[in-house]
């Protein structure tokens, strides 16, 4: 299988785009995970052809609503931002990109909290959001979005990465087109995937699922609902409770003696991890060992650590 494809602000790359020059390279993403996902930079303002250094531009509230200014011309930059917004954002979709990570405090990439500052006088407010950011995650709901600055975090990085994935191997199940059967085939392969991330996801998204069809919507439109809610269930971050009783459900699934040692190790280290004490790759790799020996592999157990978390060595720190 290809790489999942992951577009990012080209300064987080290493490009030195920035208003002043620079760069602001995000190493795990530049360096790291490169290794595992496909990247692909893309500058809005570079895009709008401002060029580099040049003068900062700036989010700006006004009797015209929020405007990306350029204060010191007093150009008006909205309108040109949007339009290019709008090309680039289905662009990206159309290039099959599974995930965007965008440079946060940004006027164009900012996805929360950016600064918008009064027309004349006073204190910028933070509740902004770039105008590249805001046309993307309008365009394309069922792609994951996130700041870089979140990342930092291993909880954050792993959960988004994994979000990714599940894009990727969704993009991939309907490369031959969409049809009921395999996107019930689909949804049953990540039932323990939804479950260990969202409490009500699994249940609600094959009602989305039976409904759609049931009105007669061609595949491909239940498929795009399917992933647009199944990301909506997923932008919330998941506890140690859920995937510990993932983890339970994914062990009652497997053809064990009840009282076999070694459930009882697996028991043992899913009550650790959910106590804090030890990172979820411990039962984990317990649970894919006892997959492997005790002869029916169940493939949905991949779903519980993904490949892009696992390999970019997230998963070992959460
Ligand atoms: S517009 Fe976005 S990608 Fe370009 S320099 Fe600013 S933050 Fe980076």
């Amino acid at each position: 299988m290809d790489k999942p494809l992951l577009a990012a602000s080209a300064c987080l790359l290493g490009s030195p785009v920035r208003y002043n020059g620079d760069a602001c390279e995000f190493r795990p993403l530049s360096r790291r995970w490169s290794e595992h996902l496909k990247l692909l930079p893309v500058c809005p303002e570079v895009g709008i052809g401002l060029g580099t250094p040049r003068p900062t531009i700036r989010l700006s509230k006004g009797p015209d609503g929020i405007r990306l200014i350029e204060p010191r011309s007093g150009n008006d930059l909205t309108d040109k931002m949007v339009a290019w917004a709008q090309r680039t954002s289905d662009d990206l979709a159309g290039l099959g990109v599974n995930g965007l990570v965008l440079k946060k405090d940004s006027p164009s990439c900012g996805v929360e909290r950016v600064k918008v500052h009064p027309a004349k006088e006073g204190r910028p407010s933070r509740d902004g959001v770039g105008v590249f950011a805001m046309v993307f995650m309008a365009l394309n709901p069922q792609i994951p979005v996130i700041e870089e600055g979140r990342l930092n975090d291993p909880n954050q990085a792993e959960h988004f990465l994994a979000r990714v994935h599940f894009h990727h191997r969704w993009q991939v199940a309907g490369k031959e087109g969409w049809t009921a059967k395999r996107l019930m085939t689909f949804h049953h392969e990540h039932k323990i995937f939804l479950l260990a991330r969202t409490a009500d996801a699994k249940r609600a998204l094959g009602r989305t699922i039976a409904a759609g069809f049931d009105a007669g919507l061609p595949a491909a439109e239940v498929a795009l609902k399917y992933m647009i809610e199944a990301q909506e269930h997923l932008n919330v971050l998941p506890r140690r409770g859920r995937f510990a009783h993932a983890m339970e459900r994914a062990l009652g699934r497997m053809d064990l003696a009840l009282s076999s040692p070694r459930r009882e190790q697996v028991i043992e280290s899913i009550h650790a991890y959910r106590k804090g004490h030890l990172p979820r790759m411990a039962p984990l790799l317990l649970l894919d060992h006892l997959a492997g020996t005790s002869g029916s592999i169940p493939s949905w157990l991949g779903h519980l650590s993904n490949p892009v978390p696992a390999a970019t060595g997230v998963l070992a720190r959460v």
